[in-house]
């Protein structure tokens, strides 16, 4: 789990709860008990993003890579670039 923190008393694992959206909101402080020591800590969150890079040959002059959607029924399936998702038939 990416929400896990550790206690800062106890150093048991937590695992940072977010029910009705609480703690989303970054620069703000937040407090939880641990459910092991029962201590309050309190934490900030940082929301971090991560994204993931590929090339891209048919955005650059190559071939888009179509296949065929597995849309169903399988009359409504179209061409669809398994690199860049773009269907045929459209060029932006
Ligand atoms: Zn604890
Ligand atoms: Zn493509």
């Amino acid at each position: 789990m990416m929400n896990d923190v550790e206690c800062p008393y106890c150093g048991k694992g937590s695992e940072i709860n977010h029910d009705d959206g609480y703690g989303y909101e970054e620069d703000e402080i937040y407090e939880q008990e641990c459910g092991n020591c029962e201590n309050i800590f309190i934490f900030t969150t940082s929301i971090s993003f991560y994204y993931e890079v590929q090339k891209a040959a048919c955005k650059n002059g190559g071939e888009h890579d179509y296949q065929k959607t597995h849309t169903f029924p399988p009359e409504a399936a179209r061409m669809q670039c398994t690199v860049c998702q773009e269907k045929e038939g459209y060029r932006r």
